[in-house]
């Protein structure tokens, strides 16, 4: 199974990776962090294709993308 890592001390909440998922797999948590941030989460982690259109998007580099290997 694919799958998404979001490193939370460097997302900085903006949002363009919730857009950039085709799968609408990412979003902002309702609840501030310690920064003051709604960091992006990443949920159903069994529709993520591996795609990485995410972390292409991301401006700091925050998402790293683990694409499972094709058969
Ligand atoms: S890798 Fe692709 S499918 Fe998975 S969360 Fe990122 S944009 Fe969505
Ligand atoms: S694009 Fe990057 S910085 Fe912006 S919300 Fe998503 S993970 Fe956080």
């Amino acid at each position: 199974m694919s799958k998404i890592v979001i490193d939370e001390a460097r997302c900085k909440g903006c949002g363009l990776c919730t857009i950039a998922c085709p799968r609408k797999l990412v979003t902002l948590s309702d609840v501030p962090n310690s920064l003051g941030y709604t960091v992006a989460i990443f949920s159903e982690a069994e529709k993520c294709t591996g795609c990485a259109l995410c972390a292409e998007m991301c401006p700091d580099v925050a998402i790293m993308v683990f694409k499972e290997p094709q058969p």
